[in-house]
């Protein structure tokens, strides 16, 4: 089988290079193993939150001081700027809208009650333009009996050093009957299938409009529109006080979502996505992958003029770790993470932890590299790239989108 380009992952990175290359016309296929990061999705996308521990305002201003190794600086600021300003429409033409601006952090209220800078937010949840500006002195905090994935004393905390005052409610529904009578059942996913059906979104309103009579706001977890966006806009509506939705604990509703529109989107440009797929091995030649074979394939070799690789970190087994070495486990790549064990990992468990900036090498076009030399025609974007520690700098979504429009850029040139 032939393809333009094909892309190894199908998590937030695999699918913006897919999506962006289908646009202009490339034949693609994406190969994904399983699930991506997008499923643990808290909303936000981060460009840049912090430096040094310190909170960064301006993240297209911030990112000049970062190290020249950073994926950001590969990019450079001009492309930066100009790419950053793209997403959003990018997002949108996928049917998901997020909001915000990359000249200027704003906040959103994670479910552990903390303000939290980030770029870019979906529609579901409520923005802040600073970290101390929750506009409502009364909160009532509604859980839904059983649901154990939704931290509310937490809440309750976070908002107590915001001054604002809270209760905590727990609403019981009949509809969610058949959920309750296994734990292992209540979760936001199957919460939110209920709601999709929309049969329960009345009772609920109107259970919630009750109850919160005398406060200010009401916060909900965000269990809706897994299928069905519009349940959403429903739900704001139909609840007659001003609603802030938070995230609950993984499974994300807004992030399944999220991942199925883009999904559908590189289908819908004519994009072949083999789900549940596992890209095993590469055929070289003259310093050229030409071909990739995959568990599901067998035989049959998959072949591009263009590969990218865009396999995820850690998490997604895109870099692998055993007690004395690290490595990418497709092609055996160069990775920047082959050092003494004993220096990945700093004692002080909040410290930045070496290990979390180690991926694939590359050369500065993104070509990746293997006993230094790079592979013409083998690309690398996402989190697999080494150079950032996206979880300390809260860079994930901006390293992953912006380096896999960027590789796309390369490779259309
Ligand atoms: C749990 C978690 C939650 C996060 N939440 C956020 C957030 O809310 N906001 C934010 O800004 N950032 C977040 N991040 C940072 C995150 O890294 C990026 O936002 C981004 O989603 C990463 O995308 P990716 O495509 O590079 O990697 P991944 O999402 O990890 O996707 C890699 C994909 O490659 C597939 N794959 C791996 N090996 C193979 C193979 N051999 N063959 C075929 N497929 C393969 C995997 O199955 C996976 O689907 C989070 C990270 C994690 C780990």
């Amino acid at each position: 089988m032939k393809f333009d380009n094909i892309i190894i992952g199908g998590g937030l990175s695999g699918l913006t290079c897919g999506i962006k290359l289908a646009e202009l016309g490339k034949k693609c296929a994406i190969v994904s193993s399983g699930q991506s990061a997008i499923h643990f999705f808290s909303g936000s996308l981060d460009l840049l939150g912090k430096v040094n521990g310190e909170e960064v305002s301006n993240p297209l201003e911030s990112i000049k001081t970062l190290a020249d190794n950073h994926p950001y600086q590969r990019v450079g600021i001009d492309n930066m700027t100009r790419l950053a300003d793209e997403v959003p429409q990018f997002l949108d033409r996928a049917g998901l809208k997020f909001s915000g601006n990359a000249n200027q952090n704003h906040f959103v209220l994670t479910p552990m009650g903390v303000m939290k800078p980030t770029w870019l937010t979906i529609e579901d949840f409520t923005r802040f333009e600073t970290k101390d500006s929750f506009p409502w002195k009364k909160a009532l905090i509604i859980n839904f009996s059983g649901f154990l994935d939704f931290h509310t004393l937490f809440i309750k905390d976070g908002l107590k050093k915001l001054d604002v005052t809270t209760q905590i409610k727990n609403v019981s529904m009949k509809q969610f009957e058949a959920i309750r009578k296994n734990p292992s059942e209540m979760r936001s996913t199957n919460i939110a299938k209920v709601f999709d059906n929309g049969d329960a979104l009345d009772e609920f309103a109107q259970k919630a409009n009750d109850l919160s009579e005398g406060f200010d706001v009401v916060i909900l977890p965000a269990v809706f529109g897994l299928l069905n966006k519009q349940i959403v806009s429903e739900i704001k509506a139909k609840i007659l006080k001003p609603l802030v939705l938070l995230p609950a604990v993984p499974p994300s509703v807004p992030g399944i979502r999220s991942q199925i529109l883009l999904r559908k989107r590189f289908q819908a440009l004519g994009g072949t996505y083999f789900l549940g797929d596992n890209v095993e091995e590469g055929f070289f030649e003259n310093n050229r992958l030409v071909a990739i074979a995959t568990n599901n394939h067998g035989d049959i070799k998959l072949k591009a003029d263009q590969f990218i690789l865009a396999s995820g970190s850690f998490y997604s087994k895109g870099i692998v770790a055993t007690r004395d070495k690290v490595y990418e486990p497709i092609f055996g790549l160069d990775v920047n993470g082959e050092t003494n064990g004993s220096e990945w990992k700093d004692e002080k468990f909040f410290n930045d932890q070496p290990y979390m900036h180690f991926g694939v090498k590359t050369d500065s076009q993104f070509h990746a590299m293997i006993n230094g030399e790079p592979v013409e025609n083998l690309f690398v974007a996402g989190s697999v790239l080494g150079g950032a520690n996206a979880l300390k700098e809260g860079s994930g979504a901006g390293i992953s989108l912006l380096t896999s429009l960027h590789v796309a850029e390369q490779i259309l040139k």
